[in-house]
């Protein structure tokens, strides 16, 4: 695997803007800078859309609408398994870029690029099942007739953490449905998105269907596209912050939203728990994409009873872990995606610290060049302490010991965010009752693995509006029409 030349993968990249069918500079000729994690070297320089780019996208994705609507949804689906099967040829090339541009190991990525794939997969399956419905009203004097229509255009807004699954997961969508798009990458992370834009025109998406505006200037470029009434969608992925300023943006011209928001998922082990499969799952749910994931477990809470031998297994298998270039072989670990994201990991360390919690294993950022931070646990005594109400987005896990499911609940549901929750425990009775009183959109039940493209993927509370993946994502990108007419 680490013989990928990663340098040759992203020189075959477009690293321009692409409106309209064609690729091409910012019409302001800035560029920004896409560094490597690992190294902070730099990988390329990547065209910076202006706000003037943007509108020119949106002008194009406004002209390609009603023909790509009226596309046979047959048409619409074969070119989405056309892409499907175009990023698994390029699956090499998918995950190094995404090593190289967020720090994932290798392993992970392929795992990503598979996992992303699904969408496109997945979605052009459901292109072709778009359908209304018919039925007498009960008085039976109006015939309903409800049909499914595109919103239309839609601005895709997504993160860094997953480049290429954040991106198919709303772009699938947004085609099948027969809406046209827009899609704003994160800063860190463009290369992945231009490779996936690039594998869209080779198979055949027509020009103004699918346009992709990276910038440096998010916030300017994307402001004057959610003002203008011709756009009729934002899905967002990101932070609960920015989430809330995008929603008050949004109001004024009460575009359809989808937001995807931050996490703080608890972990929940219960005395009757299989304790090691427990520790294994905690491992795994915590350290993937080295803790920078929405659901990723943030709070491990645990039965006193099993409290102790809990952290000493979780601390130990923590400590086994290897951190480096995501790019080497044996790395479980790589580096956190940006200066500014370490410092924050760091910082929210050290007020969890100063605040009481007590450091098992880790707890410093590594020194040496690239973004590490170990793999770190904490025991934590106060049930305010700031790991237990802050989204760390790094591999740092507080493990706090509880007494009663009562006592266990109230902690889990004190949190803003609702994304995603595990528990693990043999009692089906407590199963169903936490099914119901867990305020979490996703519950793994002794699993650590919930993403799946079949799967409905998102919150409640601060955590978001609307689900991504499953039969509700094509949804998003759907609006209901009804029409009634006297029944004769
Ligand atoms: P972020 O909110 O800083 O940025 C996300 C995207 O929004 C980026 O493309 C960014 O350029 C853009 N953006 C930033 N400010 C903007 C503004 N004012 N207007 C318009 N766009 C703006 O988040 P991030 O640091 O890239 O990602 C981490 C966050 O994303 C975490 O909170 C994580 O929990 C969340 N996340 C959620 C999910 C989910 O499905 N719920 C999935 C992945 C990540």
């Amino acid at each position: 695997m680490a013989n990928i030349k990663v340098n040759e993968v992203i020189g075959r990249i477009p690293t321009q803007l692409y409106v309209n069918g064609q690729w091409k500079d910012s019409s302001s000729g800035q560029t920004f800078t896409v560094i490597n994690p690992a190294t902070e070297e730099k990988l390329a320089d990547v065209a910076s859309a202006t706000p003037e780019d943007g509108m020119a996208a949106l002008d194009a994705a406004v002209a390609a609408q009603r023909e790509w609507a009226r596309t046979p949804s047959r048409k619409r689906a074969q070119i989405l398994w056309d892409a499907f099967d175009r990023v698994t040829e390029l699956k090499d090339d998918f995950a190094s870029v995404m090593t190289a541009e967020m720090g994932k190991p290798l392993d992970q990525a392929y795992g990503e690029v598979t996992y992303g794939a699904e969408f496109l997969r997945w979605f052009a399956e459901g292109a072709t099942r778009t359908m209304g419905n018919y039925y007498p009203t009960p008085e039976g004097n109006i015939q309903v007739v409800t049909i499914k229509r595109p919103v239309g255009p839609c601005l895709l807004v997504t993160p860094w953490n997953f480049p290429l699954a954040m991106a198919t997961r709303k772009v699938a969508p947004a085609l099948a449905a027969g809406c046209t798009t827009i899609l704003k990458p994160a800063e860190a992370t463009p290369l992945t998105s231009l490779l996936f834009v690039r594998v869209l025109e080779e198979v055949g998406v027509p020009k103004g269907v699918v346009n992709i505006v990276p910038t440096s200037s998010t916030p300017a470029m994307t402001g004057p596209m959610i003002s203008d009434p011709r756009l009729r969608k934002l899905s967002f992925t990101g932070s609960t912050q920015v989430g809330r300023a995008l929603l008050r943006e949004a109001a004024q011209n009460v575009l359809r939203t989808s937001m995807e928001l931050g996490g703080l998922a608890p972990f929940i082990v219960f005395e009757d728990a299989d304790l090691d499969l427990a520790v294994e799952a905690a491992l795994a749910t915590k350290m993937r994409n080295m803790g920078e994931a929405c659901n990723a477990a943030s709070r491990f809470y645990v039965h006193e009873s099993v409290a102790q031998e809990f952290t000493e297994k979780f601390a130990a298998g923590m400590s086994k872990m290897v951190v480096g270039n995501g790019m080497e072989d044996g790395v479980d670990v790589g580096p956190i995606v940006s200066a500014r994201q370490l410092a924050s990991v760091e910082e929210l360390v050290e007020r969890s610290v100063a605040a009481g919690a007590k450091i098992e294993v880790g707890g410093k950022r590594l020194d040496q060049p690239g973004f590490f931070f170990p793999p770190t646990v904490l025991t934590v005594e106060g049930a305010d302490n700031p790991l237990l109400e802050e989204e760390v987005f790094g591999p740092v896990a507080p493990v706090y010991s509880f007494a009663s499911e009562e006592e266990v609940l109230e902690l889990a549901n004190r949190s803003q965010y609702g994304l995603a929750g595990y528990v693990y425990t043999r009692d089906m009775q407590r199963i169903i009752r936490l099914g119901e009183e867990l305020e979490v959109g996703m519950i793994g039940v002794n699993s650590g693995t919930i993403s799946n493209a079949a799967a409905p993927f998102g919150g409640v509370k601060a955590s978001g509006l609307g689900r991504e993946g499953g039969v509700e994502g094509i949804e998003e990108y759907l609006e209901t029409i009804y029409l009634g007419t006297p029944r004769a």
